[in-house]
C-alpha cells in the first residue's frame, strides 16, 4: 500500500489541478453572470474548504481506506464473501458507493436536522466551482461515519475507495463549476455524468427543483428513482440560486456559514 502522506499530497495535488482547470474555464466561458461574485465569495468558500481539511476533509478518505484495509484483512464484507475477482469486486465497490452517496445526499434533504447541516451547502448565493467544496464539518462527519459502515458491510475493496474518493472530488467541482458547454456536449455527458446544468437545477431557489437531480457522479440513479429534472424552469440564466432564507451578503461569511445549522427557520427552510 501507498505511504499515506505520499497518498494525500497526490489526491490535494489533482484536486487543486481539477480546481485550476474549472476555475480558468469559468473565466474563459462562463454559463451565468454571478449575482455576487468571486471577491466575495470565495475566501469563505476557500476558508470553509480550509476548516473541513482540517477538522476531518483529509481524514475522509484515509480513514475510509484503513476501513476498506480493515475488512480486506479480516475477509468481512458480502463482496469477500461472494469471492470476486478484484476487478469486480472494485466496480461493484464503487457503484455501491455511488448510490449510497445518492441516497445520503436525499436523506439530508428530507430529514429535518441533516437538512440543516446539508442546507449550508445550497445556502451559496451563486455557484461556482467553490461551492462545490463548500459542506459543514460536521456533513462531512457523518458522511464518513456512513460510508465507512457501508465500506465494511459490502467489503469495498481500498483501490475502489481511493478511485472513488479522487473521483467524487473531481466530479463535484466540475458540476459546480460556472461553465458554459455546448448543448450537444451536455447531452451526450449526462449519459455518463453529473454535468454543471444538471446539478445547478439542484440549486435552484425553487424547492421542487432543490428536491431533484440529488446524484454527484452518476447521473443513472436520479432517473432511476424518478428524481431527475432536466432543466430549471426559469432558464440557466433566469433562475435564482440559494434558498428562501439565509439572503443576505453577511450569510456568505465564513463564521455565519459554521453557524446557520444551529440559527434560521424550525420550518425546512
Ligand atoms: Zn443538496
Ligand atoms: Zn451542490
Amino acid at each position: 500500500m501507498m505511504d499515506p502522506t505520499l497518498e494525500i499530497w497526490l489526491r490535494v495535488g489533482f484536486a487543486g489541478a481539477v480546481f485550476a482547470l474549472m476555475a480558468a474555464w469559468e473565466l474563459l466561458a462562463p454559463r451565468r453572470t454571478l449575482s455576487i461574485g468571486r471577491l466575495w465569495r470565495w475566501p469563505s468558500n476557500i476558508g470553509i474548504v480550509v476548516v473541513d481539511a482540517l477538522l476531518v476533509r483529509l481524514l475522509v478518505p484515509t480513514a475510509a481506506v484503513g476501513a476498506s484495509l480493515y475488512a480486506a484483512g479480516h475477509g468481512i464484507g458480502l463482496l469477500h464473501w461472494l469471492d470476486l475477482r478484484l476487478s469486480i469486486a472494485a466496480v461493484l465497490g464503487f457503484f455501491v458507493l455511488d448510490f449510497v452517496i445518492y441516497a445520503q445526499h436525499y436523506a439530508f434533504h428530507h430529514i429535518a436536522w441533516l437538512w440543516r447541516l446539508h442546507r449550508m451547502h445550497h445556502a451559496d448565493l451563486d455557484i461556482d466551482v467553490t461551492t462545490g467544496l463548500r459542506f459543514h464539518p460536521i456533513e462531512i462527519l457523518i458522511s464518513l461515519g456512513i460510508k465507512i459502515a457501508i465500506i465494511i458491510a459490502f467489503g469495498i475493496p481500498p483501490v475502489a475507495v481511493i478511485v472513488f474518493e479522487v473521483v467524487l472530488n473531481a466530479t463535484s467541482q466540475f458540476n459546480h463549476s460556472n461553465v458554459a458547454m455546448p448543448t450537444w456536449l451536455d447531452r451526450i455527458l449526462r449519459l455518463i455524468v453529473v454535468t454543471p446544468d444538471m446539478h445547478r437545477v439542484h440549486h435552484s431557489i425553487v424547492r421542487a427543483e432543490t428536491d431533484s437531480n440529488f446524484g454527484f457522479n452518476l447521473p443513472w440513479w436520479d432517473r432511476l428513482f424518478r428524481t431527475y429534472r432536466r432543466q430549471p424552469q426559469a432558464g440557466h440564466s433566469g433562475m435564482t440560486i440559494g434558498l428562501p432564507i439565509f439572503r443576505d451578503r453577511g450569510e456568505l461569511r465564513l463564521d455565519r456559514l459554521l453557524t446557520q445549522p444551529f440559527r434560521g427557520d424550525k420550518d425546512r427552510f
